[in-house]
């Protein structure tokens, strides 16, 4: 056994991937979740692993457990799920941030911090670097998403600096594959999602806006090295920098689902991002020469077998 870990959100799609690849590396993993966006049905499979304890738990209650790491994921990250309820959105990153760090300070295990790309806004600098600031509005409808990671971060630093608490902070930039929520309204679910079923590609505004996609391997290889680096906590960057504009996003998925669907042009959400790649290069020098594998068709592809597969058995 290498290390007993307990992962936030763990019930996610991200997260459920990250327990189930600290499973294969023989940890034990304590998966906590309080289903808002995540489910069951995600981690299932590793049910019968005994090294595996799912809990029901919500992160801004404090929770009482002996274990070595902490990952800190809970918190809902698409747009429609985190505006739902953005109060409790903020109070999951600020008070789940105090819990977990409470939490590694009293039994001495190193946190790491799921920050986002988000906490750069709708950016300045192209592309963003650690080092970049910011550019988001504090009272715009993203700013329950945003300002909650920002103050997280800050959360992390301080009890790094005043309490010698062992953090590790990582942004991850828009991360996608098998086992996002469906309905949680990210662009690739929807374009997956509506491309398989035949309806029109929802565009919001010109679809000249850029995001940069990562696969989610990609991604939990990232936060494996870097909640395992020594003397390095952080901020650092994961994600893929390859960019597309949405409409360059959309005309891959219709290639290949190979499907008749129409695009259509929906208004801009407010306070929505132009742009938006990360700068890899400190993730490169620190974390091993990590750097992402799965480039986007490869990644699309693996992601519409999934949504397949998931659409499949709900008509069945
Ligand atoms: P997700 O919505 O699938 O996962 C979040 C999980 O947290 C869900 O299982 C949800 O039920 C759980 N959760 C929410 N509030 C909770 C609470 N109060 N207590 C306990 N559990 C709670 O989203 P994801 O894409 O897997 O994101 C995981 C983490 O990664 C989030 O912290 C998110 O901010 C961060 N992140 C994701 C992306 C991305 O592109 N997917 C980008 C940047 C950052
Ligand atoms: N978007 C879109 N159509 C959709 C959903 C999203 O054009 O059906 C756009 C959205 O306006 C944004 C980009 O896709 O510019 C990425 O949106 P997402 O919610 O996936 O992530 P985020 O904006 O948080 O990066």
């Amino acid at each position: 056994m290498k290390n007993r870990i307990l992962v936030t959100g763990g019930a996610g799609f991200i997260g459920s991937h990250l327990c189930e690849r600290l499973l294969n590396e023989g940890n034990e993993v304590i998966c906590m979740d309080n289903y808002f966006t995540g489910a069951k049905s995600n981690v299932v499979h590793l049910m019968d692993n005994p090294y595996f304890e799912l809990i029901r738990h919500d992160v801004t209650h404090p929770y009482f457990v002996e274990v070595d790491q902490i990952y800190n994921l809970a918190c809902p990250a698409s747009p429609v799920h985190y505006q739902y309820n953005s109060i409790k959105t903020i109070k999951t990153s600020v008070m789940g941030a105090i819990n977990m760090l409470g939490l590694a300070k009293r039994i001495k295990a190193r946190v790491l911090q799921a920050s986002t790309s988000e906490v750069y806004g709708d950016p300045l600098v192209h592309p963003q670097k650690e080092d970049y600031w910011g550019n988001v509005n504090p009272i715009g409808i993203r700013s329950c998403y945003d300002e909650g990671k920002r103050c997280a971060e800050s959360l992390f630093v301080n009890y790094h600096e005043q309490n010698n608490v062992d953090i590790r902070i990582i942004r991850i930039f828009n991360t996608y594959g098998p086992r996002m929520n469906p309905n949680d309204g990210r662009v690739v679910s929807n374009f997956i999602v509506q491309a398989l079923k035949g309806e029109d590609i929802t565009i919001f505004g010109d679809g000249k806006q850029t995001r940069s996609f990562q696969y989610v391997d990609d991604l939990v290889e990232g936060m494996i090295r870097m909640m395992n680096t020594e003397d390095f906590i952080g901020p650092v960057n994961i994600g893929n920098p390859n960019e597309f504009t949405m409409l360059e996003l959309a005309n891959a998925v219709i290639e290949l689902t190979n499907s008749q669907s129409k695009i259509v042009y929906l208004p801009l959400p407010a306070d929505d991002p132009l742009q938006r790649q990360p700068d890899i290069s400190l993730a490169k020098e620190k974390l091993n020469n990590w750097e992402p594998n799965i480039q986007l068709k490869e990644g699309l592809t693996k992601t519409i077998e999934y949504f397949d597969n998931l659409l499949k058995s709900s008509n069945t």
